[in-house]
């Protein structure tokens, strides 16, 4: 099995330490709701989970949660509520989207305010060992000390400094040395600490994380490519000079980005699709074929046709793997080897989700070919699942919103009026059968000739993603897609 790492820049054999793969993915500041970066993120991960699994590897998974942070605080502030009940509404909207988008639960999802004695401890050993520096109740590392510095990111100390100064306020000794612990400013939350009262910087918490709950060395650290400067260049910092051992990551695998219109998806530049509207418009696997259509390291095009594309994509596979079984007309049945060799070699090479999930394509075209010809295809259909899952997709439709009632009962109360008519509509009724009532109206309207209001309940129904079709069994209805 072959994987890209970022810090050799070249595809290298993967080999964990153990049958255990030890894998680390940076997680999400919760202090909005998540958009189709993270998803693209989080989505790519749970594949390489799901397939490291598939392959015999048990994996131990941990994931942070930063609930202490600029952001946070300033938010929290804003909206006038604490950074506790701040933090704990946008980490159950991410735990939300995350179940949404079928992506399992990390093995262990520390928050950065339940490390707080692994961090001073941590931070404690490296001013020990002469990485960190105290300076007016706030702690930094001392780059300068780590000649290897940068490699990760590939750039030179120097070529860095050219481009930073010193913020006022900070007293440090290099500008490219960074926080680890932040002296607290009047009203903001703090933890008592040797050099005094203050917070975890943001980098830090990740290495304290990692080493709890994984050890010295992971086999796998994961994160959008946004994440390798500074944030993964300086948590090697840490953790190699705290613990010693090198290397803290034997393979450190980055996603591209999530573009719309040409420029990065972010929220500085408000192009965000968040991941409830993108559920509501789209099922999950729709959602997950889109982001495994394209290699994990390459940036990610969002535009409506490419998901409606993927629409379609999931439909076929769900119809495919969900039809009943045809009979065995021919004695013969799909060898399903070739796809399952395809699927494999695919993943083999550094995740090219692409390839496999043309595979799934491939076989969901041959199940319905071999099928017509008479052959048996239950053991295909099964494959298709199984291959399937190991990219977590669900093959089950698109949960729908429930139909809102109130619209319906509002149109039938009017109609009701405009007829005259004294039985009061019931508005105890379903949404549904609310529907079902107005077509039986309009079906009267129609033999009594009133067009006009026979169209008008066409039209409200279809303002409100109702489509309907009469036919010789009666009127069909259905929601617009
Ligand atoms: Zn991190």
């Amino acid at each position: 099995m072959k994987v890209f790492n970022t810090l050799a820049r070249k595809k290298e054999e993967f080999l964990p330490q153990g049958d255990e793969v030890k894998m680390y993915v940076c997680g999400v500041t919760p202090y909005d709701d998540a958009h189709l970066g993270h998803a693209m993120s989080y989505i790519i991960f749970d594949v390489i989970r799901r397939y490291l699994r598939y392959r015999g590897y048990r994996v131990k998974y941990v994931q942070n949660v930063t609930d202490i942070d600029d952001k946070i605080i300033d938010r929290a502030n804003k909206r006038h509520i604490s950074i506790k009940e701040l933090a704990e509404i946008f980490t159950n909207s991410f735990k939300e989207d995350m179940n949404s988008l079928n992506i399992e639960p990390p093995d262990e999802n520390p928050r950065a305010t339940e490390v707080i004695p692994e961090i001073i401890e941590i931070v404690r050993g490296l001013i020990d060992k002469g990485y960190g520096y105290e300076s007016q109740g706030s702690v930094y590392f001392r780059v300068r000390n780590v000649p290897d510095y940068g490699k990760l990111s590939h750039r030179s100390l120097d070529s860095m400094r050219a481009g930073s100064r010193i913020q006022s306020g900070e007293e440090k000794e290099d500008p490219m040395d960074f926080v680890l612990w932040k002296a607290s400013k009047p009203g903001e939350p703090s933890w008592d600490s040797p050099w005094g009262p203050g917070r975890p910087g943001w980098h830090i918490e990740c290495s304290a994380m990692s080493l709890k709950y994984l050890g010295n060395t992971l086999d796998i650290h994961g994160g959008g490519q946004d994440l390798v400067f500074p944030h993964h260049e300086n948590e090697i910092a840490q953790s190699e000079s705290f613990t010693g051992v090198k290397p803290f990551v034997r393979h450190w695998l980055h996603n591209g980005m999530v573009q719309l219109g040409g420029e990065k998806m972010s929220k500085s530049l408000g192009n965000l699709i968040t991941i409830k509207q993108a559920l509501q418009n789209y099922s999950v696997d729709a959602i997950r074929i889109f982001v495994l259509s394209s290699h994990y390291r390459s940036p990610l095009t969002y535009s409506e046709e490419i998901l409606a594309a993927a629409e379609k994509g999931a439909e076929r596979l769900r119809q495919t793997a969900n039809n009943p079984v045809a009979g065995n007309k021919t004695g013969k049945r799909i060898d399903t080897e070739p796809y399952r060799e395809r699927f494999s070699e695919a993943m083999d090479d550094d995740f090219n989700t692409a390839q496999a999930v043309a595979a799934l394509f491939d076989l969901t075209r041959d199940i319905n070919r071999y099928e017509n010809e008479g052959f048996e295809a239950g053991e295909a259909r099964e494959t298709l699942k199984e291959l399937g899952g190991v990219l977590g997709l669900s093959f089950q439709e698109r949960e729908e919103a429930p139909l809102d009632a109130t619209k319906f009962v509002e149109l039938a109360n009017f109609t009701y009026r405009e007829l005259n008519r004294t039985d009061v509509p019931d508005d105890s009724l379903s949404a549904a059968s609310t529907v079902d009532n107005l077509l039986l109206i309009r079906q009267e309207l129609r033999k009594e000739k009133k067009w006009q209001l026979a169209d008008m309940i066409r039209a409200k129904l279809d303002e409100a993603g109702i489509t309907f079709e009469d036919t010789p069994q009666g009127t069909v209805w259905r929601r617009k897609r």
